[in-house]
Order: C-alpha cells, then structure tokens, then sequence
C-alpha cells in the first residue's frame, strides 16, 4: 500500500535539490507524482520548491481538477497529467528551468550526441520542442510529440520536462542533462571537441540494447549515428540546428574503409530522407535522364545507319 506522506516527503526533497541545484529561482518549477488510478499528488503555485511542506501539496484528479489541499495546484499540472494519460507507465513528471539544458532551447542549439557514454545510454537524442505559453492546453499539445518518444524533452525558450516511473528518476534526467550540456560547453569553450568514432558509437549502441534501454537509431539501420537523427524532422518548425556543434556524418552501416552506405529506401528518418531525395535530385540530373538517354541512342543509331550506308 502507498504512503501518501512518504510520496508528498519525496517530492519536497526533490523540490530542494532543485531549487538548491539552480534548476527552479523563486516559484518556478513543479513536480508530481500519481499515487493511484485517478489521483495525483503535485506541488502548489506561487511556491518556492526549496522550502516545501508536505502539507503545502495538492492533490488533483486525472483531469487536473484539485481535490485536496489547501493550497491552489499548479497551473501546469494539465501537462503533467496529459503525459500520465498518455504513457500509463509514467508515474511521475518533473518540470524544472535547469540553466545549460535550458540555453540550448533558447540557442535552438541540436543538444550534442556522441560525446559521453552514460548520456548517450540514458538519454539518446533530446528534442527541443516549439515555445508555447504556459499553463494551457495548447502547451501540452506542443509536448506531447516529443515525451511519447524521449523521458527528458527541452521547451525552447523556458526549460525541461522529464517523467519517470518515479520521482527521483524523473529529476534525476534533468540533472543529468543539465551536468553534460555544461561540459559540452565548457568542452568547445577549450576549442575542441572530439566525438566518438563510428565503431565506438556503435559498440555503445550494441551494449545499450544489450542492457535493455531503447535507442530508436537502432530500428533506423541506415541512419546518421551522432547527428540528431530521430528528431531531425522538426527542426523546420522549431528553428533547432547544430550552429555550435558540428557533430560527424557517419551511418550505422558505413564500412570501416569509408564508403557510405547506400540509402535505405524503407528508412523515414530524416537523414535517409534527405539523402534519398539527393540522390534523386542526382539522378535527374546525370547524363541517365530519359532526354539524355534518348539523344545518345539516337546518336548511336545515326553512326551504325551510317556505316552501313557506307
Ligand atoms: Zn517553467
């Protein structure tokens, strides 16, 4: 049986690491956790996260409507019980504005892959989802793309949502996030950075199914392995690209003498995609175009009727 004051203990300690880590100044941020089929316990507005009570928390139903507490529930709590509608196994979703994640989706900078094994084990590739205004549905909608396909997500211009099936794995991603995008700043402010190879990259997407984490690059065989693949198709719309951080082109299925794979025609990521229509583009415009191709049998055709003339 859950102990509901363990669970409203837990958040207020999460609540102080991340006002003590920087993650939420003043009121900001918030933190919830589903205690049952149709409860969820979240932190109040208008709270400092570092200084929480138990008896300060709320607790909402499955639609967002409070049901206990004495205090007014977050205004952002509709997102978090869209996302636990949504991915059943989420039991808790944490809303924080960790300061180097955050300026990555204020950058609409592509956050660096391939730099950092236990990054690229726990996490894969973190979207940056579009600016929404807070509070409303319209915020959740924006969301809700991204967090059915990675447990951490960056809003451009305000910070991260990460879930969990409980509290501390849930801010445990934010942490995590925040720790590697300061090294990868501090990494390019020294003026390098080195990415893995395509074999170490590799090896550590065999080793991260073999420890039972999904990667959706391993389902898209001929995608770019250390470039932002799986998220690539957004950009457009949220005007994230890699301006900072030049990551390597290399495939899954590159050969280890440096010729590239060629296009998996079934592949929809947006690498293979773009590659495809390259190559396409390359087709119609080579010497094989159907013009072309006509002109040279007519050309050939013209010599032999000749030479037997002759
Ligand atoms: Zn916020």
């Amino acid at each position: 049986m859950l102990n509901i004051h363990q669970v409203k203990e837990e958040v207020c300690d999460i609540g102080r690491r991340i006002y003590n880590r920087g993650f939420a100044a003043a009121n900001d941020g918030n933190i919830s956790f589903r205690i049952d089929e149709n409860r969820v316990v979240c932190t109040p507005t208008g709270i400092c996260k570092g200084f929480m009570k138990p008896e300060d928390l709320c607790i909402v139903d499955m639609s967002g409507n409070q049901i206990a507490g004495t205090r007014k529930r977050t205004s952002e709590i509709l997102l978090h019980v869209t996302i636990m509608k949504a991915r059943p196994e989420v039991k808790s979703v944490v809303h924080c504005h960790p300061p180097h994640a955050t300026a990555f989706g204020i950058a609409r900078e592509a956050i660096p892959q391939c730099l950092m094994p236990e990054v690229d084990i726990n996490m894969g590739d973190v979207p940056i989802a579009s600016y929404a205004l807070p509070g409303g549905q319209g915020f959740a909608d924006v969301i809700m793309p991204y967090i059915m396909k990675s447990d951490i997500i960056v809003q451009a211009n305000h910070g991260t949502v990460s879930v969990g099936p409980t509290i501390e794995r849930a801010y445990w991603l934010a942490e995590m996030l925040d720790a590697y995008c300061r090294i990868c700043l501090i990494a390019r402010d020294l003026g390098k950075v080195e990415y893995f190879t395509r074999d170490e990259a590799e090896d550590l997407l065999t080793l991260k199914q073999k420890w039972g984490f999904k990667d959706p690059r391993a389902d898209l065989e001929n995608c770019e392995l250390c470039a932002n693949d799986i998220f690539r198709d957004s950009w457009k719309e949220t005007g994230v690209a890699h301006r900072a951080f030049q990551p390597p082109t290399f495939k899954r299925n590159d050969d280890n003498t440096g010729q590239k794979a060629s296009v998996n025609s079934k592949c929809t990521c947006a690498g293979c995609t773009a590659n495809a229509a390259a190559q396409n583009q390359h087709q119609s415009t080579s010497p094989q175009s159907n013009e072309e191709r006509e002109l040279i049998i007519k050309t050939i055709t013209d010599r032999i009727v000749k030479a037997l003339a002759g």
